[in-house]
């Protein structure tokens, strides 16, 4: 006879615990003392609970597990940047970095193993997708995290920058924002989590009826079609006109502004022409731009602009009245920075394939 699977209590959110603790005849309220246990306090030895009596202690045990992803690596940069290989309960592995100070906490986080999107500069994107991630895998990076650099009660930032493009795993990418909001757990607030995109219409469209939106960053890194087809597979089907007209459909806060990233690459984007268009393109949006020159890599077939032809192109955006910031790179040393995400091993469909299987 198969013994069934324990549930991961982890991946529960406090109405599902309740719920679960409910059906076996205990009383709902402990579903909050059991959330902060795991997600405020990082506990996953559920007889550590101890403000549940032994019995319950003992159900629990019985029916459920708290899986954590496990730390398979861990490097220190120089500039002070952390990279984690987390290694989850199929033996897959992600990475999360840790960039201190810029100026608060920051986690990057992924959202799946590898990605569809085969943007052309992007590693990550060469992996391909081996698989989505969970809430719970999703959650987990920031708990681990967050447990091992003593940051579960202080105030962090999280940015979805990580392996993955996080609408293409909308379900779980929002109900991890959901169960890291609860106040019972980190209680952390949409406004500290910025979501980055290549733009999937229809699901941003949808992210911006949510209760719970995030700042948005949308990874735009061109200014015509055919170029940013190139650069960005997905323009085929969603082009870039269709990605501003979202954009500009999206209810933003008063204050709030959509960051444009945009990956300068020497000789292909960065032009003071490419300037020139990126400035109309965004005109009348709540805009920022987000410069980031290329962290190049083997297998990578593009080169990162000089310094001089960054300066120039920022200062072209910024005599035209735009907020512009150039992203300082970090954690290079240790292959953390942008697009520098990768682990390795896992075989997959070509990148081409995958994209025809997501775009439809
Ligand atoms: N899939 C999402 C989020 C992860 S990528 C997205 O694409 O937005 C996070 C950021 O890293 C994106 O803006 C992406 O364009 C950028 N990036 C990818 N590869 C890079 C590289 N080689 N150098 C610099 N930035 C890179
Ligand atoms: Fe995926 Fe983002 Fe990399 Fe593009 S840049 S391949 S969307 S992770």
């Amino acid at each position: 006879m198969n013994t069934p699977r324990k549930a991961d209590l982890a991946g529960l959110t406090i109405a599902e615990i309740g719920d679960a603790l409910v059906a076996q005849g205990d009383p709902r309220f402990h579903a909050a003392q059991i959330y902060r246990w795991i997600h405020k306090r990082g506990v996953t030895d559920v007889d550590r609970m101890t403000d549940l009596s032994r019995a319950l202690r003992a159900r629990l045990a019985d029916r459920f597990v708290v899986l954590t992803p496990r730390v398979a690596a861990h490097d220190v940069s120089e500039d002070g940047t952390q990279k984690f290989v987390l290694e989850l309960p199929d033996g897959k592995r992600i990475e999360s970095v840790f960039i201190p100070d810029t100026p608060a906490q920051t986690f990057c986080i992924s959202t799946q193993v590898g990605c569809a999107m085969g943007c052309a500069f992007c590693l990550t994107g060469k992996m391909g997708l081996i698989r989505h991630l969970t809430a719970a895998e999703i959650v987990g990076q920031v708990r681990v995290l967050a447990g091992a650099l003593d940051l579960l009660d202080k105030p962090f930032n999280i940015v979805l920058m990580g392996m993955g493009e996080p609408l293409h795993n909308y379900d779980e990418t929002m109900r991890a924002l959901a169960m890291l909001h609860e106040p019972h757990g980190l209680g952390v607030s949409p406004k500290r989590v910025t979501l980055s995109t290549v733009g999937l219409v229809p699901m941003l469209d949808k992210l911006g009826q949510e209760p719970l939106m995030p700042n948005l960053a949308i990874s735009l890194h061109a200014t015509t079609e055919t170029q940013r087809a190139a650069l960005v597979p997905p323009t085929k089907k969603y082009s870039l006109a269709s990605l501003i007209e979202a954009c500009r459909r999206l209810p933003l806060g008063k204050r709030s502004r959509i960051t444009f990233e945009y990956v300068l690459l020497a000789g292909v984007n960065d032009s003071p022409d490419d300037a020139r268009r990126l400035v109309k393109l965004l005109a009348g949006l709540k805009a920022k731009v987000n410069l980031i020159p290329l962290n190049a890599a083997p297998g990578i077939p593009f080169e990162r602009p000089s310094d001089a032809a960054v300066d120039r192109f920022a200062r072209i955006l910024a005599d035209k009245q735009m907020t512009v910031s150039v992203r300082k790179s970090r954690g290079r040393d240790i292959r953390a920075a942008c697009g520098q995400l990768i682990v390795e091993g896992g075989r997959v469909p070509s990148a081409a394939q995958q994209l025809a299987a997501v775009l439809g």
